[in-house]
C-alpha cells in the first residue's frame, strides 16, 4: 500500500481527535517534570493543523506535510512545536515530487525526521524526549516490508512506556534531575498518539 494526500489528512484528523481527548492527560504528564502546558500545546497545534489541511487542496503528500510542519512551528508555543514541525518538514522534503508515498519512502522519511528532531533538540536516544518514541518507531519500520498498523502502534506504545524510567537530560524535564524518573515523558506520549492515529487510519 501507499500513503496519499487523503490518508495524511485523515491521519491529522485522527491525531487531533486523540490530542483533544487526551489534552488533560498530556497536561498531567507535563506537571511533575515540566510546566504543565503540553496538553494545551498539542490540542491547539493539531486543531490548527486539522483546520488548515481540511480547508486546502493538495497535489502531493509533500505539500500537505509541509503545511502540517509550518502550522505546528508557528502555532505551538512550546519546545514541542518546532520539534514536531521539524519532523514533518523532513518527512515532506524526503517524499517531495511523488504522488503517493511508498513504504520504502516512508521509512526513509521517518529516518530523516528522527535525524532532524535529534539535530534541532540536540538530543540522542535515551534522554527521555520524544526522540525515544520516534527513534524506536523508525528502527521497527526498517524491520518490516510494508505498513503494519500493529507494529506501529505497539512499538510506539512500548517506547512511550520505556521513557518512564529514563533520566531526563534535555528540555525542561532535565531541571528535575533524579525526580524526572518515574514519569512518562509528555512529548513521547503525544508522539505515541500521533503514531497510533496513523495506525488507526491504516486499519480503516
Ligand atoms: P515546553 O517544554 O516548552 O513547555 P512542551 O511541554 O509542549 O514544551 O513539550 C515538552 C516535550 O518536548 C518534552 O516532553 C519532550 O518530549 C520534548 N522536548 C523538549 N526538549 C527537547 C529536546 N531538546 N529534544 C527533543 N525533544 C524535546
Ligand atoms: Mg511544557
Ligand atoms: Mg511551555
Amino acid at each position: 500500500m501507499e500513503l496519499d494526500v487523503q490518508l495524511i489528512v485523515d491521519w491529522m484528523k485522527k491525531t487531533n481527535e486523540k490530542m483533544q481527548e487526551n489534552k488533560p492527560y498530556l497536561t498531567t504528564l507535563d506537571q511533575p517534570i515540566g510546566d504543565g502546558d503540553h496538553g494545551i500545546n498539542m490540542a491547539r497545534g493539531f486543531q490548527e493543523v486539522e483546520n488548515k489541511v481540511t480547508k486546502e487542496t493538495y497535489e502531493t503528500p509533500a505539500d500537505v506535510l509541509k503545511d502540517i510542519a509550518m502550522t505546528l512551528m508557528s502555532k505551538v508555543g512550546g519546545a514541542s512545536g518546532p520539534l514536531f514541525g521539524t519532523a514533518f518538514l523532513k518527512l515532506s522534503t524526503a517524499v517531495k515530487g511523488s504522488e503517493t508515498i511508498s513504504y520504502e519512502a516512508f521509512v526513509n522519511g521517518i529516518e530523516q525526521a528522527v535525524a532532524g528532531v535529534k539535530q534541532r533538540g540536540k538530543a540522542e536516544a535515551g534522554e527521555k524526549t520524544m526522540v525515544d518514541v520516534w527513534y524506536p518507531v523508525s528502527e521497527a519500520l526498517t524491520e518490516e516490508q510494508d505498513f503494519s498498523a500493529e507494529v506501529l502502534a505497539e512499538t510506539a506504545k512500548q517506547a512511550m512506556e520505556n521513557t518512564k524510567d529514563m533520566l531526563a537530560t534535555k528540555g525542561r524535564a532535565a531541571y528535575f534531575k533524579d525526580k524526572s524518573q518515574g514519569h512518562i515523558d509528555p512529548g513521547s506520549a503525544s508522539s505515541f498518539y500521533l503514531f497510533e492515529a496513523l495506525s488507526d487510519v491504516l486499519k480503516e
